[in-house]
């Protein structure tokens, strides 16, 4: 039956119905996201392999590039060994050869006793024996048969389906596929803008015949890959800002100067820059969606709070959630800070509110009483309405995505002032956050005390120790933070609730350690916290709770163990924590690693203060997932483009989606058909195009 339907194929068609799939491995494609013909096309190669026929290992001669084909005798990871590497034997009749991959831990569990190994790298002289040092490598069947050379296409294999299998399916279908593909651009733009062709790129992505073709190819396929992105999220943006009505925010110099007179300061050179650009969006129709940007303390809470007068200024409702309650607590104490005395009615809205008081509460602000309502992101899934609400402030410290950026009221939509305090590198922010305008505060408010960060071993706590036992004398407080609740099954890691014990008992009996962890429960927390607060609680030991925005400025000490296993982002949030007093702040970074990168990265928490930097060396070195999964910014996953290595294509995509989306947002031309059913095919469902397709 497969070979019946493949002389008639779709791109749409499952893989199924493909020469040499059937539904066993179609059920296996479905995991590696490989659903039909089109995506097949999509399941690009890991790596290409061009590799000269292979010579006997008897034959070998230093200092020569080569290819050896053999049977794993044996393996061994070298751990101890500096730097540590994973070395196997291969043996092909003629003789063994040793092979080391340095770093290569992760290649213990593919290349195993009895796989048959394709490598090919230079062979040289090490204690009078022959070895490959870091050659490439291909895994190949037991049957397959390796010709008078070996070139091609490696494909990320999976258990049930080997690069060898992926190759001859793709090989079979490729032409075929390939033939459906259409283009999107006319020859004079892909000629100016330096693009071959899309079926070229395929065909060659494929079955290149040097690298040359391999680099256009790639070229060409991470452009669409992001102009296909960066034209989905331009037509996200036309659709808020045509389609959608927001109420106009006006803010006049009266407005302004009341507003300013509730701050016991000077509003600083980027809080006022960030204030007349949110303004100038607040007084529009169309509803803003700006993302503010800045360090933990750096004044953003002002920021916010200075839009939602205006609002409210307007006779309008504002509403402030955070990811916590904790959280959405200390924002409301901020805010009664500020508002001490005039007449703005506010309300924080708590799960542990009782069944009269939260329906009065819900009742004033459906009746549009209520100015300003403080919760958390469940304001905006629960039964709460608004009569009047305007602006919508979010704060997401450093977990993205929570916000629904979806109309709240049916009539107009809310304008929407996202906050942020990791540092989005723009690359990311390019991506991610495309359809969003972008604000930053850069400097913080003067008078902040420096933290000086310190990266020590194990071995050096007990000094530690006694110098935090000297600030704590001095009446400072000093947060303990462990990336666990409690122990791991083999105790490799430590952990807040052990170490609790510890300080409490061993290290600290003289002051009083407390203990903070998100098994906790709400009411628990808060007690733990407010104690603190007061500074009846010297040492606070806990998870990376804290990291969510607690503020206190007398704690100036931080003691971060297993720093290592933490994101730079992470780690700069949490020491954000302890940069909030004028004196100065330490922050201790505690991690035993023999790993090259995680001292690095951990050298670049104590050389720098700027969140910027360090959150462009995290995506660096970890990839954009630890900042943010796909799964939070709505965004499918990339193929082949890599927003870092890639950032002067993704600018020039993005430049040409937004010209395109400018000249013909529904992309009902003709010359724009193929453009728009591609992404229907890719985004339908995900961002919102419903009325695009
Ligand atoms: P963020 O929300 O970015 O963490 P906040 O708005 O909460 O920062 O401000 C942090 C601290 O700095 C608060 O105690 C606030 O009162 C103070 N602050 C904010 N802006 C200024 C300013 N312009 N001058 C002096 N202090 C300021
Ligand atoms: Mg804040």
């Amino acid at each position: 039956m497969t070979e019946k339907t493949t002389n008639n194929i779709s791109l749409d068609m499952p893989v199924q119905f493909l020469k040499g799939v059937g539904p066993a491995r179609a059920e296996v494609f479905d995991k590696l996201g490989v659903k039909t013909a089109a995506d097949l096309l999509e399941y690009y190669p890991r790596e290409w392999f061009f590799a000269p026929p292979p010579v006997k290992i008897e034959q070998l001669k230093p200092d020569h590039t080569v290819t050896l084909a053999g049977i794993v005798e044996s393996t061994d990871w070298q751990a101890w060994r500096k730097p540590p590497y994973f070395e196997a034997y291969i043996n092909d009749d003629t003789g063994i050869c040793r092979i080391i991959w340095f770093h290569g831990r992760f290649l213990q569990d593919k290349i195993t006793p009895g796989v048959k190994l394709v490598v090919w790298g230079k062979a040289s002289l090490y204690k009078h024996q022959l070895q490959l040092t870091n050659p490439k490598f291909v895994i190949v069947e037991e049957d397959e048969i390796i010709a008078d050379s070996f070139s091609g296409p490696v494909y990320p294999a999976t258990v049930n389906l080997s690069s060898g299998q992926l190759r001859k399916i793709i090989s079979d279908s490729l032409d075929k596929i390939i033939e459906l593909v259409p283009e999107f651009f006319d020859v004079d733009f892909l000629k100016k803008s330096n693009l071959i062709s899309r079926q070229k790129a395929f065909k060659w992505i494929h079955n290149p015949g040097d690298e040359t073709q391999i680099a256009e190819a790639k070229r060409r396929l991470k452009y669409d890959e992001l102009f296909l992105m960066q034209t989905a999220l331009a037509l996200r943006r036309y659709k808020v800002r045509n389609f959608a009505k927001a109420v106009s925010l006006k803010c006049t110099e009266q407005i302004d100067s009341r507003i300013r007179k509730r701050f016991p300061f000077l509003l600083t050179e980027d809080q006022d820059k960030v204030i007349e650009e949110i303004s100038a969006d607040l007084v529009k129709t169309i509803p803003m969606n700006r993302l503010l940007q800045g360090d933990v303390g750096s004044g953003k809470t002002v920021v916010a709070l200075y839009a939602g007068l205006v609002a409210i200024a307007n006779k309008q409702q504002v509403a402030i959630m955070a990811p916590t309650e904790i959280l959405a607590a200390q924002h409301f104490t901020s805010i009664e800070r500020y508002l001490r005395n005039s007449d703005v009615k506010r309300v924080l809205i708590t799960g542990g509110l009782g069944g009269d008081k939260r329906k009065e509460i819900i009742d004033n602000i459906k009746s549009g009483d209520t100015d300003i309502a403080v919760g958390t992101v469940a304001l905006l899934q629960e039964d709460i309405q608004f009569a009047n609400l305007a602006l919508v402030i979010i704060d997401e410290q450093h977990k993205f995505g929570v916000h629904q950026r979806a109309g709240l009221r049916k009539d107009t939509t809310p304008h929407c002032l996202v906050m942020t305090a990791t540092p989005i590198p723009r690359t990311l922010a390019m991506t991610a956050f495309g359809d969003l305008d972008i604000s930053v505060i850069k400097h913080s408010p003067p008078g902040r005390g420096q933290v000086i960060t310190r990266y020590i071993q194990p071995k050096d706590l007990p000094k530690a120790y006694e110098f935090i036992r000297e600030r704590l004398k001095a009446k400072k407080q000093a947060y303990f933070v462990y990336p666990r609740i409690v122990d791991s099954e083999n105790g490799d890691v430590k952990a807040a609730i052990a170490e609790y014990e510890n300080l409490s008992k061993n290290i600290f009996p003289e002051f009083k350690v407390g203990l903070l962890h998100g098994q906790m429960s709400g009411t628990d927390k808060q007690e733990i916290m407010d104690a603190f607060r007061k500074g009846k609680i010297h040492c606070l030991v806990s998870t990376v709770l804290i990291e969510v925005g607690i503020d206190i400025p007398n704690a100036t000490i931080m003691v971060i163990e297993e720093a290592d296993r933490f994101g730079l982002a992470q780690l700069h949030q949490l020491r954000g924590r302890i940069a909030r007093s004028s004196s100065k702040s330490y922050c201790l970074l505690v991690a035993q690693t023999e790993n090259e990168t995680a001292k690095s990265r951990l050298e670049i928490m104590e050389r720098s203060n700027d969140g910027f930097e360090i959150a462009e060396h995290d995506l660096k070195l970890r990839g954009p997932g630890e900042l943010l999964s796909s799964r939070q910014h709505g965004l499918p996953d990339l193929k082949i483009a890599n927003i870092i290595d890639d950032s002067d294509l993704l600018a020039m995509a993005r430049k040409d989606a937004f010209e395109l989306v400018e000249k013909d947002p529904m992309l009902t031309s003709a010359q724009h058909k193929n453009i728009r059913t591609e992404l229907v095919r890719k985004f339908s469902g995900s961002l919102m195009l419903v009325d695009v397709a």
